[in-house]
C-alpha cells in the first residue's frame, strides 16, 4: 500500500509518497522521534500509487517521491507529474 506524508513545518509545505513497508512511513505510524506530530500527517494507505500521487497532488504541497520507492515507480511517478502540469 501507499502513503502520503503531508508536512508543512519543515521546509515549506510538502507531500512525500511512501511504501508501507518504509522505515520513515512505518504503517502510517511514522517515525516514533525526532519530529513534532503537529508537524505533518499521514494520509493513506491508499491501493495504487497513481491515487497516492493525485492526493499528494490535492494537498497543494510540494510532491515528492521517498527512495523507500523503486526507480521505475520515482519514474513513473514523476512522468505523471509532467503530464499532469503539461
Ligand atoms: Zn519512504
Amino acid at each position: 500500500m501507499y502513503w502520503v506524508y503531508e508536512n508543512w513545518r519543515a521546509r515549506g509545505h510538502k507531500a512525500v509518497i511512501h511504501l508501507d513497508e518504509c522505515g520513515f512511513c512505518n504503517n502510517g505510524r511514522g517515525v516514533t522521534t525526532g519530529t513534532r506530530p503537529d508537524n505533518g500527517r499521514w494520509k493513506g494507505p491508499f491501493p495504487s500509487p497513481e491515487t497516492a500521487r493525485h492526493v499528494a497532488e490535492r494537498t497543494g504541497g510540494n510532491v515528492k517521491i521517498c527512495r523507500c520507492l523503486d526507480q521505475v515507480m520515482q519514474r513513473r511517478l514523476s512522468n505523471m507529474e509532467l503530464n499532469y502540469r503539461g
